[in-house]
């Protein structure tokens, strides 16, 4: 790195104090920060034929003026001139607001080149910009960046491209000679230079290829070393579990475990025997048997004499939770629930005894991690559904015990693509493999107006003694208008199906012990359909509920919609559930069709990525995925995959320590300050 790039922005001619300010409010302190301030776009001043050109793009065509522009005033100070142009061999109809001045100098005959929204039916174009002369004699590729109040884009243009002038030549190179003849990358300065300034699309196209693979290479460096630092690092517990009392206690199990189950068990055990702390994401679609293997896990902790701890992100979840492992580990260990609706002496006993090591498995939500909560030995953390806990709080429950293993449990199956970088510095589990004799849900999509077939069709499954979850519409941004929806829905339903077939009503705003009421209600099969909000989404198990339908199916995301599908099917009986939807675009229309063509959640959340984009994946900032500037990650998921194997064998190769020509990216990988490092940790 280089100290003349990273003097303040105000070294650079033409940027005073109140200028400087500015800068920084948009991030940029110093030389390097704005010559890395790429455009999010570029002006393509380059002419196009007309018949290539799209509705509404902004465009830029070189013609003749064929007619004396005509100039009329409108409201107070407004005013239109219009010019028809001879462009190839069409007669365009030019239209410029606010600019009268242009009458004088456009005159029939003249040639120009104008710039502006092209309408392609009316073969009309809003001028914006406009040149005398020919098209070849303009600047063609001209930088636009994100700007904040009180920059103006000429300003920031002509400031960049001052840094550029003054200082583009101090930038060095960091990658290694061989690897930039491997991909044909352009050298850094010049790449910089096309970036701001490209002369040509191709040169663009080149610059941004080779910061992108920088980007990446740098990132997964970072991770992947970090990675290996926990490995290697011995702060953590080598826990000498009881491998005859675990292979008892799996026997007792009502089943065999299945070969993606005994796969990611032996990984999880592996870990928790190395001195080094575990830190691993266990994913698996919904009833895939990630709690067999997280209950076996947490056992075998309590065989090596430790404390294990289980957080879930809501008290229904707690509460089912604990009833099955609660039986599940009856005469073998201790297992106690705290959740915030449990109070007083009775709060009291359980943390005394979570204290007093009387207690193995603590299970609970958001509960667990506050202050009274004291361990005596923690060893082993168990976070479900990690991604609705932020950061604080999965720090907060692992830092109760000395270095814990700790294993994140998903259900929201993650794109190979996201995992590998969202997760770089994890160890990731899979089960892809559902238990033997599962029938997958049959999904139907079908409109609005078939709601009537869609209850007939409840009261045919109810008749057959099953259950239906109906799910209402989401309303975005409002919980009182979901719950309004909700009771409305409960109503137009129970005057269907009461009092024959009872219907229960479960919202985020009922009480804990409410919810817990209509959940047991509809578990002991006292009312036959449940509506609900989407609160149910999250593990609740009622295998005798064999039917799911989705109002407005739409408006979910398809790992919702996957999560919501996943309450049902979990009996012996074929399930259903039933998408009812009038989507208006194409990707709404898209997503009715995946759903009704795959259940394997895996598939799904590839499409669901490419549908949404990474930055909506999760919903939430708080998920920790990492944010680049020039890359990617879905459009560029090849370079992403190349920089990762690459950075892999830089590192087995120990290359960064030992070759004088890997020094500059070594220096880079650790001066990198906006990668956060441990994402998820
Ligand atoms: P997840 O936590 O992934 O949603 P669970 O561990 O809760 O899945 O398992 C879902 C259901 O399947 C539970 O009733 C569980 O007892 C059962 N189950 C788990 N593993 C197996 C298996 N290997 N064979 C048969 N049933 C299983
Ligand atoms: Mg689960």
């Amino acid at each position: 790195m280089n100290d003349v790039l990273r003097q303040p922005i105000s070294e650079i001619k033409g940027v005073g104090e109140k200028f400087q300010e500015q800068l920084q409010d948009l991030g940029l302190y110093t030389i390097e920060d704005l010559l890395f301030y790429f455009p999010f776009r570029y002006d393509s001043y380059e002419t196009k034929p007309l018949t290539e050109l799209a509705q509404d793009e902004k465009a830029t065509m070189e013609g003749q003026v064929v007619s004396e522009p005509v100039l009329s005033f409108f409201g107070k100070k407004k005013s239109r001139l219009t010019f028809t142009l001879q462009v190839e061999q069409f007669a365009v109809k030019a239209v410029m607001f606010n600019r009268a001045f242009a009458k004088k100098q456009l005159n029939p005959g003249d040639t120009v080149t104008v710039t502006g929204k092209w309408d392609q039916r009316r073969l009309q174009i809003t001028v914006s910009q406009f040149k005398k002369g020919e098209a070849k004699s303009q600047e063609p590729i001209q930088p636009v960046y994100t700007l904040k109040e009180g920059v103006t884009l000429q300003r920031l243009r002509k400031i960049i491209k001052s840094a550029i002038d003054e200082y583009g030549e101090e930038i060095t190179e960091l990658l290694p000679e061989d690897v930039q003849r491997t991909y044909k990358l352009p050298e850094r300065p010049k790449a910089l230079k096309q970036m701001h300034y490209p002369e040509s699309r191709v040169l663009l196209k080149h610059a941004k290829r080779r910061f992108i693979y920088e980007e990446f290479l740098l990132f997964q460096l970072k991770m992947q070393l970090l990675r290996k630092h926990h490995r290697e690092s011995t702060s953590g517990n080598a826990q000498s579990y009881d491998n005859n009392r675990l292979t008892k206690f799996v026997q007792t199990l009502p089943f065999e475990l299945t070969g993606a189950q005994k796969r990611s068990l032996a990984e999880i055990l592996k870990d928790m025997k190395q001195p080094h702390r575990m830190n691993r994401l266990l994913q698996g679609d919904v009833g895939s048997g990630k709690t067999a293997v997280a209950a076996i896990a947490l056992y075998a902790s309590i065989t090596a004499g430790k404390q294990g701890a289980l957080m879930v992100p809501t008290e229904i979840l707690a509460e089912q939770h604990y009833q099955s492992l609660y039986k599940m580990f009856e005469g073998r260990a201790n297992v106690a629930l705290l959740t915030g609706s449990i109070k007083g002496k009775r709060r009291k006993e359980i943390l005394d005894a979570v204290a007093q090591d009387e207690v193995d498995i603590l299970i609970g939500t958001h509960a667990l991690i506050q202050d009274e909560v004291l361990f005596n030995d923690l060893g082993f953390v168990i976070v479900d559904e990690q991604h609705r806990f932020g950061v604080k709080q999965r720090r907060t429950l692992r830092d109760k015990g000395l270095h814990p293993d700790v294993l994140f449990m998903t259900a929201t199956p993650i794109p190979r693509t996201l995992a590998i970088t969202a997760f770089g510095d994890m160890d990731v589990s899979v089960i892809d493999e559902m238990p033997a004799g599962r029938k997958p849900v049959e999904t139907y999509w079908v409109k609005g107006e078939m709601t009537n077939r869609v209850l007939s069709f409840i009261q045919k499954e109810v008749d057959a003694g099953h259950q239906a979850y109906v799910i209402c519409p989401l309303i975005e941004e409002s919980d009182k208008l979901d719950i309004q929806n909700a009771v409305d829905l409960y109503h137009q339903l129970a005057s269907v199906f009461e009092p024959d077939v009872p219907v229960g009503l479960m919202h985020g705003r009922l009480h804990n012990d409410e919810k817990e009421e209509v959940m047991q209600q509809f578990a002991r099969n006292e009312t036959k359909v449940l509506v609900s909000t989407t609160v149910v989404e999250v593990g609740v198990n009622v295998p005798n509920a064999t039917v799911m339908v989705i109002y407005d199916a739409e408006r979910f995301g398809l790992s919702q919609l996957h999560q919501l599908r996943g309450r049902v099917g979990r009996g012996d009986d074929q399930a259903y559930c039933i998408l009812l939807a009038d989507p208006k675009g194409d990707v709404g229309k898209e997503r009715m069709r995946i759903m009704t063509e795959t259940t394997d959640g895996f598939e799904l959340s590839e499409q669901d990525l490419k549908l949404r984009g990474p930055g909506d994946f999760f919903g939430r900032k708080q998920s920790g995925m990492p944010e680049f500037k020039v890359g990617d990650m879905v459009h560029d998921y090849r370079a992403l995959e190349t920089a990762r194997k690459d950075a892999a064998e830089m590192i087995m190769d120990d290359l960064l320590e030992s070759d004088e020509r890997y020094r500059a990216l070594k220096e880079a990988v650790y001066a990198d300050q906006s990668l956060t490092g441990n994402v998820l940790d």
